[in-house]
Formats: structure tokens, sequence, C-alpha cells
């Protein structure tokens, strides 16, 4: 693919970085980023001033047309890292879409993140005339159709749906230039793998391809060399580490306590703004009963809820109609609501990546957040994986006995920074007491503090 209007930029572009280091320098503005003016003004109109890690490393290169393998999780700005190159680069050969085909496909796991980023380009992209439109399951056919029969700039869609409107001739993608594949670890834990290789096989050989991954594994890696030619490696966040602002908790109890254990949380205000984790839909409905019935407005959000209830829910929780947001990780993902003052981890995921991604849902983009873990004896081996993986302590507090420390001292008062972006402002609560926070390494994890005399330091 040629690159027409190759952007003035200060130096070379910022140079592949190796997983967990940090970028070589990060420009003061966008400014020096080599971005058309238009897409400078919509970054001064979202209130956006220095770019994000992912955003110096990858826009100047992508500007240029290399393919990107990014290794970075939501929250750490990779729309926009995407999108702002991809929107310059089409505006710089500007050519009317054809009719069914689109110039630019990202495929996304869920729809939910589909709507965000499409909303992204339409927001950055504003004022540029671009059509950007999406596709995604659970939702009528007729609309999606007549969006793709005028022709595209922009198509973000889930996979499954894609391929229906492939196969019905609604679509062809001959035409593309640009491919972004978000969140490809998630995308094949949904069972996307074959999917995303049928769409690339309709794809045309010359395009600029960009993936995004907060994993690498090995599959992961195979389907990165079949789809990216020579790509350029950008990582801003070394796998499983989870978001530097986020203060985490976990809280020793016994499963059958836990219900009691939430609602005494939920009794703090400075819980202004929640998602709670279950592992299961029948476990997220119980949970979201249960705290209703007490009196905390409350939204639940999993694969059995039609896309109008997944909505309506999100649309609660984004207005502060509700104040917790029950969810399954499935339906969770993606989901980028600002102010999200804590993540509770009602049941620990199977698995110590959901955790991270659990977790990424607070602290976005600079804010803090808090996560707090409910950890019955029998998951302590699951928080000491995710110690391992996150090579991180979480300061654990045994609440088996009665008497002990409150629940309130484990609801810190987050920053100034959860100010600055507008998140709700608790008070009157204290910062948490760190007297007994389990350092992991070396083989000293959490499942041996189970039996430990609480309040006792392990080190
Ligand atoms: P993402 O990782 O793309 O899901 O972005 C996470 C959040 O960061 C979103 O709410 C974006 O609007 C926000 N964001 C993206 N880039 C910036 C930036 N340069 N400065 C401040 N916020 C940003």
């Amino acid at each position: 693919m040629l690159l027409e209007n190759t952007p003035h930029i200060d130096d070379t572009p910022a140079s592949p970085t190796a997983p967990g280091s940090t970028p070589i320098t990060a420009p003061v503005s966008f400014a020096y980023l080599g971005l058309a003016a238009p897409l400078l003004h919509s970054m001064v109109m979202a209130g956006y001033t220095t770019p994000t890690p992912i955003q110096a490393q990858a826009i100047p290169t992508l500007l240029t047309g290399r393919d990107l393998l990014g290794i970075a999780q939501t929250g750490t700005g990779k729309t926009a890292a995407f999108a702002l190159p991809i929107l310059h680069r089409m505006a710089a050969r500007r050519v009317r879409p054809v009719r069914n085909t689109t110039r630019c496909l990202v495929l996304s796991p869920t729809r939910e993140l589909a709507g965000q980023i499409a909303e992204n380009f339409k927001a950055y992209g504003a004022g540029m005339g671009f059509i950007v439109t999406t596709v995604f399951g659970g939702v009528g056919y007729a609309g999606q159709i007549r969006a793709l029969s005028g022709g595209v700039d922009v198509l973000v869609a889930t996979p499954g749906r894609l391929i229906d409107h492939i196969k019905a001739g609604h679509l062809k993608l001959g035409l593309t230039e640009f491919l972004v594949l978000d969140e490809v670890d998630q995308m094949l834990d949904l069972g996307f793998l074959q999917p995303i290789r049928s769409i690339a096989r309709d794809l045309p050989a010359e395009r600029q391809n960009l993936f995004f991954s907060a994993t690498m594994p090995t599959e992961i890696g195979k389907l990165a060399s079949e789809l990216l030619r020579d790509p350029v490696r950008v990582s801003v966040a070394p796998v499983a580490t989870t978001a530097a602002k986020v203060t985490q908790h976990a809280i020793v109890t016994e499963a059958s306590n836990k219900r009691r254990m939430l609602l005494e949380l939920f009794a703090n205000p400075a819980i202004a703004r929640a998602i709670v984790f279950t592992r299961t839909k029948r476990g997220a409905d119980k949970v979201a009963e249960m705290l209703d019935g007490a009196g905390v407005r409350t939204e639940a959000i999993h694969g059995n809820k039609s896309q109008g209830q997944r909505e309506r829910a999100l649309r609660a929780f984004r207005d502060g109609g509700a104040r917790a947001l029950v969810a399954t990780d499935i339906a969770a993902r993606g989901i980028d609501v600002d102010g999200v003052t804590h993540v509770i981890n009602y049941e620990m995921p199977d698995e110590p990546e959901r955790y991270v991604h659990r977790i990424g849902r607070t602290a976005r983009a600079g804010a803090e957040g808090i996560a707090i873990a409910l950890v019955s004896p029998d998951e302590l081996g699951a928080l000491r994986q995710i110690e391992k993986l996150t090579r991180q302590s979480i300061t654990l507090q045994d609440r088996r006995d009665h008497d002990s420390v409150p629940l309130e001292q484990l609801l810190p008062v987050p920053g100034d920074g959860r100010a600055k972006r507008g998140g709700p402002r608790p008070s009157g609560v204290h910062r948490a007491d760190p007297r007994v926070t389990v350092k992991p390494h070396g083989g000293r994890g959490a499942a041996k503090f189970a039996g430990k005399p609480r309040g006792q330091s392990r080190h």
C-alpha cells in the first residue's frame, strides 16, 4: 500500500520496544505525532492533552503504513492509538467508499466494545465526513444491510455477524485497506479463531494490519505471524500487568459469608460506582437481586440478557442511575465507564488473566481505583496464581474472625486523579489498613496465609 501524504514528523517513528519496556521518548503533545489538523482538534475537544504511551509509540509508526503488533490492555488508550492514524491515512487518500465494501475493518470480540470503538472513530473523525458503522449480533439485519449497501469508511464488527453478511453478499472485503483486530486474546477465548482466519482469506494482500492483544500466548503469536507483515511490535503493559493505579485488596471470608460482606461493603458510600464480578450468569442475577433488595440500585449484565437489556443496564450504570453493575467476565469485556470507583470480585475467576481484565475496569485513563476480592478459603489458590502472574502483592485481610478490622478500613479514598475524571468523590473513609500484606514471591503466597493468625505480618 502506498502512503500518500507522509506526515512530517519530528524524527523516525517511535522504535519498537521489547515487552515491558517503556517508550523511548514520549512526545509532549499530539502535535508531534504528525496527525492532521482535524484530528488534533478532536483531541482538544476530547480533552486529551498528552498521548498515552501506546499512542506515543504506535501512532508515528502507523502513519508510515507499517503493520503493528500491539500488546496492550483496555484502558491504555489503544483505541485512539489505532483510530487516529487510520483516520489520518484515509483522509490523506480520500475516496468515496464503493457500495457494499469498507475501507477499514475493525474486528472486536463483543458488541459493547464494537459500539464503543465506532463511537470513538466518530468522535475523533468528527467533521471529516467519514461513514462509520457497526455490525454485530443480537440486533436485526435490515439496518446493517442498508448501511453496508451504501459503502462505509469504517466498519466495526464482531466476527460471527460479519461472516453472515459476507456469505449473504452484503459485504465484500476486496477493497479493505486497513484491518484492525482488537482484543485478540478475548476473541480467541470466544472461539473466533476460525472466523478470523476465514475473514482474512477474503481480504486483499495489500493492506495495513493492526493487531492488539493484552496477552501473547503461542496461539496468538501464530495468528499474528499469519496476518501481519513485518510488524512493529509495541508493548505498553507487560503481559498481565495490572493497571498501576488500582489498589488491590483481598478479604478472606467463608463463601457463606460473602453476601453479608458485600452488603457491608456497599454500606460505605465510598463505593460510589462499582462493578461486581461473578463467575456465572445465575450468580450475577442472584447477587443483583440481593443488592437491589437491600436498596443498592443495581443492574446486571450477562450473556442471557438481550442487547436492549444490556444497553439499558449500561446506560443506567453510566448515568449514575445504578450504583452497582453485576457482570460476568464475557459481558464486561470492553466496558468503558468513567469513574468506576471499585471493582469487586465476588467470586474469583478461574483464570488469573481474567482478574487483570476485571480490575482494568477501574482506574481508567489515569484515574485511581480500588479492587476488592472476596476470597473464600478454597479460592486462595486462585489468588496466589494472580499474584504470581501479576508479580504484585495484594493486601489481604482475614475476616473469618468476627472481631477483625472493620471493613471500612479497606475502602480508602481514591486519590485526586479520580476527582479530575469527574468520578464521584467519596468522603469519610480511611486509607486501607496495610497491616497484612502478602509478598507472593519466592513461593510465599496467599494460600499459605490461610491458616495464619489475623493481623500478623508475614514478613
Ligand atoms: P481505551 O484503552 O482505548 O479503552 O481507552 C481508555 C480511556 O482512555 C477511554 O475513556 C479514552 O477516552 C481515554 N483516553 C484515550 N486516550 C487518551 C489520552 N491521550 N488522554 C486522556 N484520555 C485518553
